[in-house]
Parts: C-alpha cells; sequence; structure tokens
C-alpha cells in the first residue's frame, strides 16, 4: 500500500542519516577512549582518587559506543551479516545463558527450559544470539520484582514449510494491544533512559533476513511470550 511504501522510505531516508551520523560518533569516541587511557597512565597513583570518575567515564563511553553499534546494524544491517551455520537452537540458547546470567541473578528470575526441537535452524551464530539476548534483556526489564523465565523450543511447521519455534516467556508486567503493536517499530522504547527502541527491531530484522517470523502475545500484569520461528535447515 502507499502508505507502507511512504513508511519504508522513511525508514530508508532515516537509516542511511543514521548510519552517517554513527559513524561520524565513532571516531570521537575512539579518541576519548584513548586519551582517557593516558591521562589514567600519567596520574599514575593518583588516579585512584578518581577511580570512581574514571569507571563512569569508561561505562558511559561504552554505551554510546554500544549504542552506536545498534545503531549501525539497524541501518546497514547487510554490512553486518556474517556466516550462516546450522545449530541445535537448545545448544544456543545454553551457550547464550551464561552471558546474561548475571542479570537473572540480581533480580532473582528463575530460569525454565523445555527443549523439544530435534531440528537444526540456519542462521549467523552471534545474530541467534543477540536475538535472545535481546529478548530475554527485555524479559528481565519486565520483572523488577523477579519472576520466571521459560524458554521452549520445538520443532513446529508453518505455512507447509518445517521449521522450530523458539519461545522466550515471561511473568512480567505484560503490555496492552496498543503497546504490544508498536513494540516492533524502530525508536519505540518505553524505557526512558535505557532504551534505544532498536532491540526489537534488529532482532526482527536479523530473522526475517533467515526467511523466519517474530512475534509476540501479552496479557497486561501477567506476562508476554514471544516466539520466533525459523524455518529447518536443510
Ligand atoms: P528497548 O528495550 O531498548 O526499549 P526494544 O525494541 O527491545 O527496545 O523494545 C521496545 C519496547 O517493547 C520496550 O521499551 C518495552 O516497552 C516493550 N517490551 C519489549 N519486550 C517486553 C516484554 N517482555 N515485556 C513487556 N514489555 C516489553
Amino acid at each position: 500500500t502507499t502508505k507502507q511504501l511512504i513508511m519504508s522510505e522513511k525508514l530508508a531516508a532515516i537509516g542511511e542519516i543514521t548510519a552517517g551520523v554513527a559513524h561520524e560518533i565513532n571516531n570521537p569516541i575512539a579518541v576519548m577512549q584513548g586519551n582517557l587511557e593516558v591521562v589514567r597512565q600519567v596520574m599514575g597513583e593518583r588516579a585512584d582518587d578518581a577511580k570512581t570518575e574514571f569507571r563512569l567515564l569508561d561505562e558511559q563511553i561504552h554505551r554510546i559506543s554500544q549504542i552506536v553499534t545498534k545503531l549501525l546494524q539497524f541501518a546497514k544491517p547487510e554490512e553486518y551479516a556474517g556466516f550462516v551455520e546450522r545449530h541445535a537452537p537448545a545448544q544456543v540458547i545454553s551457550d547464550t545463558l551464561p552471558l546474561v546470567q548475571h542479570l537473572l541473578n540480581k533480580t532473582g528470575i528463575a530460569v525454565e527450559r523445555d527443549d523439544r526441537a530435534e531440528r537444526l535452524v540456519l542462521m549467523n551464530r552471534t545474530e541467534l544470539q543477540q536475538v535472545l539476548v535481546n529478548l530475554i534483556v527485555n524479559a528481565v526489564h519486565a520483572m523488577p520484582d523477579g519472576g520466571t523465565l521459560t524458554l521452549k523450543t520445538s520443532d513446529s511447521d508453518r505455512d507447509e514449510r518445517a521449521g522450530l519455534l523458539l519461545e522466550v516467556a515471561d511473568t512480567g508486567v505484560g503490555m496492552s494491544p496498543d503497546l504490544l503493536a508498536k513494540v516492533f517499530d524502530p525508536f519505540f522504547t518505553t524505557k526512558r533512559r535505557e532504551g534505544t527502541g532498536l532491540g526489537l527491531s534488529i532482532s526482527q530484522t536479523l530473522i526475517s533476513r533467515q526467511g523466519g517470523k517474530i512475534s509476540a502475545v501479552s496479557e497486561p500484569g501477567k506476562g508476554t511470550v514471544f516466539s520466533v520461528w525459523l524455518p529447518e535447515a536443510s
């Protein structure tokens, strides 16, 4: 439709501008990082007096560079396309959990797993991990007072195509239908300081590039289930 066309033209334009800006930001960040290290060395033992300040500077510079990386990934996903390989989804989940374990511990979240998939997916490993991390981190944010994170894999056919289903479910705050309708929009976020609103739109790009689909069902006050369907690797 015309509306979709205008939308995709707008997105392409945003993508170009974003990629340009992100590249421009990368250089000063690298300069700041390098000089911070020099200052620390020049200060020698006295650097200890400003430990907290150095840590904050490190953290914030790191945060900016993470945002820039995400923006670039969103704006120029093809530049980030890596090797695709066959993976057992349960194995990828097992390898991903340690990356987020500290978050799960901090908020007291129990993890339940139900691995039934026997088929393999065809995808870049880092990208699949990234999608899982995005979904898990969102689930953690939705459960500030703890809860249960359920990770399921199963074989599942869709439109007569053989595939697999990866489900990430939380017992968190959930979403109203209005909110749910916007979550895959680029830059849509309800997290004021910490959010970029890119996690789910990037995940959607990565999954659809493999011929898959990502969707969500949610109930306010009860929780949310994100489902990732991917075709079976033949
Ligand atoms: P970000 O996490 O940076 O905000 P995302 O694209 O990952 O960006 O998510 C967009 C928005 O979708 C979030 O700000 C949040 O409002 C909502 N959301 C995503 N996952 C969940 C979830 N599991 N439970 C409740 N809300 C969610």
